[in-house]
């Protein structure tokens, strides 16, 4: 069987990025697949991304960044500024083509959309978007008739589990595992008080800085809590996550009939890009391979939702509904940034997402335009209460 398809790669100097072009890198071994990357689109980093499109014949690009793009030379066509992963996937996408889409944060639903409307198949690393934009994203494709599959490892596991179930009746539940990040067992106010580098020191998953940071808090959980609401369609009473430190068992579907499939393999993240990118064939892969002789037990714990309160966050997410999700990342990606620059503490990430969240009413979502609405509304109060904790004495949201 010959598999050919054009590419699009939007985030491809990111960690996601970097593991698609290793996954195209040793497709070119594989005779039975022809792959080709037609475009290629980055946030900041020009150079990496001239140094990808010379390494792969790619004749269109964008770089989010303009002004680093205007110092770069290339002989093909940059677009180049906030809107460039939109008109990139524009004037090249063609029906039938894939997209992977691995921006990071709700920056990404716009060219995500475009993608969809131009009646590409999407690889979908770009969580956020379906946190925020879900409502819009999951019937657009519908409409369209294109293919959304999931790259994250817990929904690529799902997904893989669901093959051949054509009800969604037949499930009772899904769980998603995850890792518990560094602070796993670590009492409530060790966690509030932790650094950054402490946070960005994941213990099983090597990943870019946002989702690390959302790792730790178990941000990720929850958005990957909403994530799975929007692409199985199922209520949030029905997903659950359970902490699996080792990273092996990626996911569980647990059927009515009492039966429950679950996805294995080592924690890397070329397996489930792979998948999405040759879904619905399987080929031979380039990551490692299960040591069944070193494995000797799989572990299981229960979330500690006092020290992590974001996962039940999720539901009550998916309970309220309409904006309610554009508000819960945006408030997420502005809390991380400010972290990250040590502006708050830790523990102020979730408070300032609970800020917004009851400080925001969810309102119903007929167009993108209301989760560009919720989204800008919910990044200025997180804004404005950050200002006001910086400009205070020390207290319980920041650092010193
Ligand atoms: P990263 O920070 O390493 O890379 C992000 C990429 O997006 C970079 O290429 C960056 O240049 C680009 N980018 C950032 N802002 C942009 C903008 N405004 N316009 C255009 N491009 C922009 O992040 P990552 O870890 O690769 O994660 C990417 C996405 O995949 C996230 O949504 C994340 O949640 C998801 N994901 C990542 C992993 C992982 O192992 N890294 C696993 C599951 C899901
Ligand atoms: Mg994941």
């Amino acid at each position: 069987m010959q598999v050919s398809r054009r590419v699009i790669l939007l985030g491809s100097t990111g960690s996601i990025g970097q593991s698609t072009l290793d996954v195209l890198r040793h497709m070119r071994d594989l005779p039975e697949l022809e792959f080709e990357l037609v475009g290629l689109g980055a946030g900041t980093r020009g150079d990496e991304l001239l140094k990808q499109a010379k390494e792969f014949g790619v004749r269109d690009i964008s770089l989010a960044d303009a002004e680093v793009a205007s110092g770069l030379q290339f002989d093909g066509t940059l677009h180049a500024g906030a809107g460039s992963a939109r008109d990139l996937v524009e004037s090249i996408a063609r029906p039938g083509d894939l997209v992977v889409a691995a921006i990071v944060g709700s920056a990404g639903i716009d060219a995500v959309m475009a993608a969809i409307d131009a009646g590409c198949d999407i690889a979908l690393a770009n969580k956020e978007t379906l946190v925020a934009a879900g409502s819009i994203v999951m019937p657009r494709a519908a409409e369209r008739g294109v293919h959304l599959i999931p790259v994250d490892s817990e929904h690529n596991a799902i997904y893989q589990c669901l093959r051949g179930c054509d009800s969604d009746k037949e499930i009772r539940r899904i769980v998603i595992t995850a890792s518990g990040g560094p602070f796993r067992g670590m009492d409530q106010e060790t966690v509030r008080n932790a650094t950054p580098e402490e946070a960005l020191a994941h213990p099983t998953w090597d990943m870019g800085q946002k989702i690390s940071i959302d790792s730790a808090s178990m941000m990720n959980k929850a958005l990957e809590v909403i994530e799975a609401h929007w692409l199985f369609g199922l209520s949030s009473d029905r997903i659950e996550v359970i902490v699996h430190p080792q990273s092996i068992v990626h996911s569980f579907v647990e059927y009515v009939d009492g039966s429950v499939l679950a996805q294995m393999g080592p924690p890397d993240m070329k397996t489930p890009i792979q998948y999405a990118m040759t879904w619905p064939h399987r080929m031979e892969g380039c990551s490692d391979r299960m040591d069944w002789e070193s494995l000797q037990s799989l572990v299981f714990e229960q979330l500690d939702h006092d020290v992590f309160p974001p996962v039940k966050m999720a539901h009550e997410v998916i309970e309220r509904g309409g904006t309610a999700g554009a508000v819960f990342n945006a408030a997420n990606e502005v809390a991380v940034e400010a972290f990250l620059n040590r502006q708050i503490l830790f523990g102020g990430i979730h408070d300032l997402v609970r800020e917004a969240l009851d400080g925001i009413p969810a309102q119903e979502v007929h167009s993108l335009a209301d989760i560009e609405g919720a989204d800008a509304a919910a990044r200025a109060l997180v804004r404005e209460r950050i200002g006001e904790l910086m400009n205070r004495p020390a207290t319980m949201g920041e650092n010193k």
